[in-house]
């Protein structure tokens, strides 16, 4: 194909000559590099096209899996990528089909608790943003965070389960063909601001001094969070904070469920990412939730932007750690680029 619309090009550059003898060189080359712009974008959507009849066709074997039924694919899938050992074992017991998309999200989960748990590799221990905090975790504390957020992962396969119905009437749906990326895209953005307007209010009100004490000091018991207390928090926070803010934006768009689980993986690796307490290269930062953690009342929302309306930052702006609040490149820790004045604060 590519070399057809070559030849095309060549043939009418070969025309402009023709036609345009006694005209200036300058026109032939603006037609040749109009001819290879025009080629350039039929080749484009060419590929657009081609990726997307794969992506269909993929879909359409994972919609096979699951026996080609909507409330499967609803519920199950949605649980699959909620993930926890109980999820694994209800859906086993349940189905026991497509097993990748759990083991995919639980690679990210398990290597964070390995290192929580044995305190190795050891080299990983200079991205610590809390220094010599929890390395390793004390065994039964770290039990004790695993079982509540197991408990806690089931609570959300429920709740998918109750919210089954509204999906519907909101016209989620799983069938084929897959939505366009432009649309996808659209969902995302909707999907991270309905996210932080939920969780940021909801967050500030279990602040309150009245219902803190009941309900979110479980959460602020990790002053240097590992990956696993991200869901390490009492059930009505979790429901409320926790779980709503990620499923409200997909049941307002109505949004097909690929996008859904798409949105629900990458959230639940920046949640994790977020409350892991190492700053990796390449990562996205989790210095923000991290200062939420240690100094309690800034940084309530997930993204900044409605700290930043609220002026629920001010201290943070002034802190070394939003500095070290960027996503780098390199081998060395972040703390090595920002050293910090304050011996204790690394
Ligand atoms: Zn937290
Ligand atoms: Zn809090």
């Amino acid at each position: 194909m590519f070399a057809h619309y070559i030849c095309n090009a060549r043939q009418k550059e070969l025309n402009s000559v023709a036609y345009n003898s006694s005209g200036s060189s300058i026109f032939i080359f603006k037609n040749t590099l109009f001819e290879l712009q025009s080629c350039t974008v039929v080749l484009t959507m060419d590929y657009i096209n081609q990726a997307t009849a794969f992506l269909n066709l993929q879909w359409s074997n994972i919609l096979h899996l699951f026996g080609n039924e909507e409330k499967n694919v609803f519920v199950i899938g949605k649980c699959v990528c909620h993930l926890s050992l109980i999820s694994l074992f209800i859906y086993v017991c349940r189905k026991g089909t497509s097993l990748v998309l759990f083991l995919s999200f639980c690679a990210v989960n398990s290597f964070f608790m390995f290192l929580d748990f044995t305190g190795k590799p050891k080299f990983l221990h200079k991205y610590k943003i809390q220094k010599d905090k929890n390395i390793p975790v004390e065994p039964a504390r770290f039990l004790h965070c695993c079982r509540v957020a197991f408990r806690n992962e089931l609570l959300s396969c429920g709740m998918v389960m109750l919210l089954y119905p509204i999906m519907k009437y909101t016209g989620m749906t799983c069938q084929a063909p897959l939505p366009p990326i432009w649309k996808g895209f659209l969902h995302f953005v909707a999907f991270v601001l309905v996210d932080e307007f939920i969780f940021y209010y909801s967050h500030r009100l279990f602040h309150h001094p009245f219902i803190y004490k009941h309900i979110h000091k479980m959460h602020h018991e990790w002053i240097a969070p590992i990956s696993i207390a991200a869901s390490y928090a009492h059930p009505i926070e979790h429901i409320v904070s926790n779980a709503l803010p990620l499923l409200v934006g997909p049941i307002l768009m109505g949004s097909h469920i690929a996008v859904v689980w798409i949105w629900l993986v990458i959230a639940q690796f920046e949640t994790c990412l977020h409350h892991c307490n190492y700053h990796f290269p390449v990562m996205s930062s989790p210095q923000f939730h991290d200062y939420h953690h240690v100094k309690f009342n800034e940084c309530f929302g997930t993204n900044g932007l409605l700290d930043w309306v609220h002026k629920t930052d001010v201290q943070f702006k002034k802190s070394i750690q939003a500095k070290r609040h960027i996503t780098y490149y390199g081998i060395g820790p972040i703390t090595k680029l920002f050293p910090s004045k304050d011996k204790k604060e690394n």
